[in-house]
């Protein structure tokens, strides 16, 4: 196997400014590796935009230079790739994991002052792929870039994709497919499952990181009494705040095992995610999620279940007396559901254009979504049509309509004009619907044309746009009770 290395094109002409701040943490937390070498790497599709925020310049790249720096073959100046060790909860059970296809170049510096990871996805064995190839598909890379993006224009903290390439390699799945590496931009891959990887070594190794985290996303704790609990009572802020707002657009993550779950507060890991169309709390996409554990409607649920996977992580931290521990930590995870509630509910107050607080708000919002679980609403399209002030679909309901003038009525008591245009800042106009994005990926992977990618990012890119012309991209699917999605892939 040839080692990459850094030469022109990877190195600093495109303005990487590389630190290696995690491959200073103890040599516990992970072990340095080498993407492998691919036969033909081409680029799939990259994210200028994207690059521009990050302050590189990839107009400064031919399309092979480019090509090689993504696909790990010409490694950017400064870079020291490691893969990351970790560890996690999947479906409830506790398993050693570990970046089995990811391998972490290190921590950019953005012209802004900002540290984020650049990680590559696919690209090649580490010490922790365990039976995996270490290899990705390219559907799957496009399917995290496709809906990375659409999260990130909705205004949802996620982690980004800035590039996809070919590798001109075939990986062997349920039948042989194209492999693909993906760049994957984050403000950091530290997870729930980094912090039950540590806890489960030693203390030392545990404090190192729980201190790096925090300088790194929470460095107003650094100095604060008990950082240590004051850094859970922000992380589980964060997440109520995250799940809230995938609830608030119908995001169903499909995989919240914790490893999943990321102690910066974005959105991580877009395997067997979509969109929810008829608003039903119990909807799953999932293809192996069969008992619903991550059904939409119990994503919040599952949060708080995280959230005291990764306390209990925290306890040698929090007191060395464990029931005292136990005690403060408990007390934070037992608010959880009232934090995330503040959140939902602010969140729903404006999807409906309310802008006082009225005791009967809640009420409203349920019979709302009550007559929208009867009636099999499409979730994105009803709270959009009545932004656009439109009557959804089923509107002859008498439900619908006795809901609709009790809605008049507190608009009207609310005394405001800026009630639609409110709704429209939040309500979106266009999702990835899931055919939309099958069809794009189908014709990728199988015919080599990204026009159809490209139409559909270019829609996702002004989520809260109802533009005429993106009528096509507003359409639920016809019928998807087959639709199922992957893990792993
Ligand atoms: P995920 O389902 O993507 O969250 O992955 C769970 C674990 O499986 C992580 O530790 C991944 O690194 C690992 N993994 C997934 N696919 C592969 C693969 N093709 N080769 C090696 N490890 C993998
Ligand atoms: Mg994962």
């Amino acid at each position: 196997m040839v080692t990459p290395t850094a030469s022109d094109a990877g190195n600093n002409t495109i303005g990487w400014q590389f630190e290696n701040t995690y491959a200073r943490l103890p040599e516990l937390l992970f072990s340095p590796v080498s993407p492998a070498s691919v036969r033909e790497p081409r680029i799939s599709i990259l994210n200028h935009r994207l690059a521009d925020e990050l302050g590189l310049d990839l107009t400064a790249l031919s399309p092979e230079a480019a090509a090689a720096l993504f696909a790990g073959q010409d490694l950017p100046g400064g870079s020291q790739p490691i893969a990351q060790a970790y560890a996690g909860h999947q479906y409830g059970g506790f398993t050693m994991l570990g970046d089995g296809r990811a391998i972490l170049l290190g921590e950019h510096r953005t012209p802004s002052g900002r540290l984020v990871d650049i990680q590559f996805k696919g690209s090649g064995r580490t010490r922790f792929s365990r039976g995996g190839d270490g290899r990705a598909a390219l559907g799957p890379m496009l399917r995290e870039y496709v809906i990375s993006e659409a999260m990130a224009a909705l205004g949802i903290p996620t982690t980004r994709s800035l590039a996809v390439v070919t590798t001109g390699e075939p990986v062997y799945r349920e039948t042989i497919r194209r492999g693909a590496i993906l760049t994957r931009v984050a403000a950091s891959h530290i997870r729930v499952g980094t912090f039950e990887y540590a806890a489960r070594r030693d203390e030392a190794t545990l404090r190192a990181l729980a201190d790096y985290t925090i300088a790194r996303h929470y460095p107003e704790l650094s100095e604060v009494p008990q950082k240590y609990l004051e850094f859970f009572r922000e992380v589980t802020n964060r997440q109520a705040s995250l799940v809230a707002r995938w609830q608030l657009v119908g995001f169903i993550h499909g995989v919240m095992n914790t490893d999943n779950v990321a102690i910066s507060g974005e959105t991580i890991d877009y395997g067997p995610c979509a969109f929810m169309n008829a608003y039903s709390p119990k909807t799953v996409f999932s293809s192996i999620d069969h008992a619903g554990r991550y059904a939409y409607g119990n994503q919040p649920n599952i949060v708080q279940w995280n959230l005291a996977r990764f306390a209990e992580t925290l306890l040698p931290l929090l007191d060395p007396e464990p029931e005292k521990a136990v005690a403060v930590a408990t007390e934070i995870l037992e608010d959880f559901p009232a934090v995330f509630e503040r959140y939902w509910l602010a969140g729903m107050r404006m999807k409906l254009g309310l802008q006082t607080d009225e005791a009967g708000d809640v009420d409203l919002i349920r019979s709302l979504l009550d007559w929208m679980e009867k009636s099999k609403a499409d979730f994105t399209n009803t709270f959009r049509d009545l932004a656009d002030g439109k009557l959804p679909t089923g509107d002859q309901d008498p439900d619908f309509q006795a809901w609709y003038s009790r809605w008049q009525e507190r608009l009207g008591r609310e005394g405001q004009s800026e009630a639609y245009a409110i709704m429209r800042t939040v309500n979106p106009a266009v999702i990835p619907r899931n055919q939309r994005v099958e069809e794009a990926l189908s014709a990728a992977e199988d015919r080599d044309d990204l026009s159809v990618l490209h139409r559909l990012l270019a829609a996702l890119a002004s989520p809260y746009e109802a533009r005429a012309e993106l009528a096509e991209y507003r359409e639920p699917p016809s019928h998807e009770s087959n639709y199922r999605t992957f893990c792993g892939t």
